[in-house]
């Protein structure tokens, strides 16, 4: 186990950003990631768990309080099944499960983070969600004081969300489990429209396994979606809203407001309509590369918030709440930030 004090936390985020933590724990087993919680706990202490730190905004003051480091590694794949530790490169995990020709997950390939932060926000990418995959969870239950084992459903996974987001100070991943499919060298059934428009297939149709993973890279890389040090539209948390989910209501507003443009409205479970935060951002007159600041949209995806170097958090969500207020003159819908916020808010 590594401890530091007075530790900068920027260089442990993608977006590059945040101040210092009190005090930053690197922990290598699962048995040192415990100890950090059990201690800290004891000794009422605020805890961040922290993995590639790609789907954080920490505060320009930092984290008064000790943060987790999960370094933990481990890939055990016994026929079909998978088990990740949480520390492992998820990016690198995906490589490894198509090199090994199993389907599952290979169209999550390239998303930056760690395995054990897959299942908190029900990662998800180009028609594919870990939800679909993960068998169960290993993870130290800090109410119940104990390890305890949750299987899929126990995680409530649903659109960027599952119970360990629904109740942040409670559940410390440990372990993840994958059930992949051996479908012999064949990918999973192609369901997003891009992805099969690039292939030249119909939806639902099975492609070479590699030739889809190689494809989601290919599209992702031309989006700024793969991390590249050099790239400042990379320096972001991915995409920066949700998708918003309107009930009926909410849908009949939206269309009354949209003088006869063509918005992208998908059906969503419970009568809702899943409308592209994309859209209304870029309909709203942020389009792509905005902002003149030191943090901007990224040029080539209008979901990215980006720092193009020397932006502070305060720039980060300045621009943030400008694009969402904007939205929500245009059109009244509420976008949401899919980042978890530290120390701050939109
Ligand atoms: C360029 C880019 C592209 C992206 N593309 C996508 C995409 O296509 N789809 C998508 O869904 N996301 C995407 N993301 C977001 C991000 O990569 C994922 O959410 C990823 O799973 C975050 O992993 P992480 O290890 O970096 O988590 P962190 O940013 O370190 O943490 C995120 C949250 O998870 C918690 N957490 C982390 N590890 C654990 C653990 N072991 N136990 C409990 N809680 C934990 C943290 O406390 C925090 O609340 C993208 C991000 C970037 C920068």
């Amino acid at each position: 186990m590594h401890v530091e004090h007075d530790a900068p936390l920027a260089q442990l985020t993608t977006l590059r950003l945040g101040g210092p933590a009190r005090r930053l724990v690197t922990a290598v087993t699962d048995e040192e990631i415990i100890a950090t919680v059990v201690e800290a706990d004891a000794a009422g202490e605020p805890l961040l768990v922290i993995g590639g730190g790609s789907n954080l905004v920490i505060g320009d003051a930092g984290f008064d309080g000790t943060v987790l480091r999960v370094a933990t590694t481990g890939f055990e794949l016994s026929g079909t099944r998978l088990e990740l530790a949480a520390g492992e490169v998820w990016a690198d995990a995906v490589r490894r499960t198509v090199e090994a020709g199993l389907a599952g997950i290979e169209f999550l390939a390239g998303i930056p983070g760690s395995a054990g932060a897959t299942p908190v926000q029900n990662v998800g990418a180009y028609g594919q969600e870990v939800a679909s995959t993960v068998t169960e969870v290993v993870a130290y239950d800090r109410r119940e004081r104990a390890t305890v084992t949750l299987s899929g459903a126990e995680c409530e996974f649903s659109y960027r969300h599952s119970r360990f987001k629904a109740e942040p100070e409670r559940y410390v991943v440990l372990r993840v489990r994958f059930a992949l499919e051996d479908a012999a060298g064949l990918s999973s059934p192609v369901q997003y429209a891009e992805v099969a428009r690039t292939l030249g297939v119909e939806a639902e149709q099975r492609v070479e396994l590699r030739k889809a993973y190689e494809t989601v890279l290919r599209l992702r890389a031309g989006k700024g979606m793969v991390l590249d040090p050099a790239d400042h539209d990379t320096w972001s948390a991915g995409s920066f809203f949700t998708n918003p989910v309107l009930d009926p209501e909410q849908r009949a507003a939206f269309e009354a407001r949209l003088d006869g443009r063509a918005a992208p409205l998908y059906p969503a479970p419970g009568g809702c309509t899943k409308t592209s935060a994309a859209w209304l951002i870029d309909q709203a007159g942020f389009t792509k590369g905005y902002g003149t600041g030191p943090a901007t949209l990224s040029t080539k995806h209008t979901l990215a918030l980006t720092n193009r170097g020397a932006a502070t958090t305060a720039d980060l969500l300045a621009l943030a709440r400008e694009i969402r207020d904007g939205v929500r003159a245009a059109f009244g819908v509420e976008l949401v930030n899919e980042p978890v916020t530290v120390g701050v808010a939109l």
